[in-house]
């Protein structure tokens, strides 16, 4: 049921990453500029992630076992810097996530490019190395995204939902590997409730969430997919819900061939694969329309 499924190492029957979003308070300020610093009960339930959220993850973490990858504002860096430096000494990756969750699609290209290597910059400064991979904002990637990452050496892209199994995106100097994922397996949609940014869904409870999470991976363990969570700290780092999330990865963990690893791991084999020829990668021209489409 996957065309040209990838063949994961050590004969897994598919590759596993459950990648954190630490966005804290970031988008409130993007949001709403000019008065978010009077939205005090927001701006705790967005500290929460750095704050409870992020401690308690790295020691389930350690706990399972598990080196896996977190995509963090660069703002957030210098806001909760050690957040950021426990996630760096327990061996996690840092992927790049924009500067303060700038919408890459909504500003102009030379803005992308700044805010593109201004918070690689940042990275770089305080885990030592450059990010390898990238997810933009709300899934914002913009039509230059693609070419600005190649020229800067990403590796990797974690922002579209082209497919179940990895592929290439081609832009005009190269190209990148694509970890696609789909809004099924973020944890927005289930839980977050926040009027001062307009997002309020119906919560559901942890296991109706993870009910959806647990149909996914199932599919993917049985055709041979990736399934990449994007959850957030400030969301899923919450008592009841992490704690059903733990329980869900044990059930991957248990249910055997799975390829648990960072997004950086997962890109490097799949580069690896591609150089090989094992088997053929689909390759994505973008951006996929050169301008606006028009028909009549
Ligand atoms: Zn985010």
């Amino acid at each position: 049921m996957i065309d040209n499924p990838i063949p994961w190492p050590g004969g897994a029957r598919c590759a596993v990453a459950i990648t954190f979003d630490m966005d804290a308070d970031s988008f409130l300020h993007l949001h709403r500029p000019q008065d978010s610093y009077r939205r005090i009960s927001t701006i705790s339930t967005l500290q929460y992630g750095p704050k409870v959220g992020v401690p308690r993850i790295l020691q389930s973490y350690r706990e399972l076992g598990l080196k896996q990858t977190f995509f963090v504002p660069a703002w957030c860096i210098e806001q909760y810097p050690q957040a950021v430096e426990a996630m760096v000494a327990d061996g996690h990756e840092i992927g790049h996530h924009g500067y303060i969750h700038e919408h890459m699609n909504e500003i102009s290209t030379e803005e992308e490019a700044f805010w593109l290597r201004k918070s690689s910059d940042i990275i770089e400064r305080y885990t030592g190395r450059r990010p390898r991979g990238f997810r933009a904002p709300l899934y914002n990637f913009s039509p230059t995204t693609t070419d600005l990452l190649i020229d800067e050496g990403f590796l990797y892209d974690a922002s579209l939902m082209g497919s179940d199994i990895p592929y290439l995106l081609k832009g005009e100097r190269g190209t990148l590997v694509e970890l696609p994922t789909h809004w099924a397996m973020d944890d927005w949609p289930p839980y977050v409730h926040m009027s001062d940014i307009d997002y309020s869904m119906p919560i559901r409870s942890p296991q109706e969430a993870v009910s959806v999470y647990k149909a996914e991976f199932d599919a993917i363990w049985e055709h041979g997919g990736l399934l990449v969570a994007v959850w957030h700290p400030f969301v899923s780092g919450r008592l009841a819900r992490w704690q059903e999330a733990v329980r869900f990865i044990e059930y991957m963990q248990n249910r055997g061939g799975v390829w648990f690893a960072t997004m950086e791991e997962i890109a490097l084999h799949v580069r690896e694969v591609h150089k090989r020829g094992d088997v053929p990668l689909r390759e994505d021209r973008m951006p996929p329309y050169p301008g606006p489409v028009t028909f009549s």
